[in-house]
């Protein structure tokens, strides 16, 4: 059979939204949303914070790599978009939060918590302790661990304390049931 689309235009084939699981979702927010998408990348979600206009371009961006598109741009509901869009209503992170867990039915297990580095979502890597001597405080090095850094910004992150801290952030403020 022969193939009339050519190389070019099969790129633009994808699958539709609809055939990904919610725990394979990606994001891309507006301006407006750096701290939510700072703690969808703490659920373990790739979330692209994008600080440009939200137009063509932005919507052409987030197609390409097939992210859900979080905004709190009303208008953008009504534009011309292939891909998916959430008009995010709440003001406050813990609200913004709890509407796109409901809405998208988004996966919350503890076991996906900082993979990814909460300020520029680069994929964390494990780092022996002897590494991180002199980045942490002292009490962090002596008690903390196990490490992991980021290859992007090269934050360091030690899992327990902050997994706890945002387990105990999404028990007070969201409606998921952890442990
Ligand atoms: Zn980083």
């Amino acid at each position: 059979m022969i193939d009339r689309l050519g190389p070019a235009r099969r790129s633009f084939q994808r699958r539709p939204m609809a055939d990904i699981e919610s725990a394979d979702y990606k994001f891309t927010t507006d301006v407006n949303l750096g701290t939510l998408a700072r703690w969808l990348r703490i659920l373990g979600y790739d979330t692209r914070f994008d600080r440009g206009d939200v137009n063509r371009d932005f919507l052409r961006r987030a197609q390409q790599e097939e992210r859900i598109v979080l905004t709190r741009k009303r208008d953008m509901a009504k534009r011309q978009f292939r891909g998916r869009l959430v008009v995010i209503e709440q003001d406050q992170v813990r609200g913004q939060l709890k509407e796109v867990i409901g809405k998208l039915g988004l996966c919350v297990d503890m076991n996906r918590f900082y993979r990814r580095c909460a300020l520029c979502n680069a994929l964390l890597e494990r780092v022996p302790t002897r590494d991180v001597e002199g980045l942490v405080p002292d009490y962090v090095y002596h008690q903390a661990g196990p490490f992991q850094r980021c290859p992007g910004c090269g934050k360091i992150y030690w899992s327990g304390a902050h997994r706890a801290m945002a387990i105990e952030f999404l028990r007070q403020h969201t409606p998921v049931r952890l442990p």
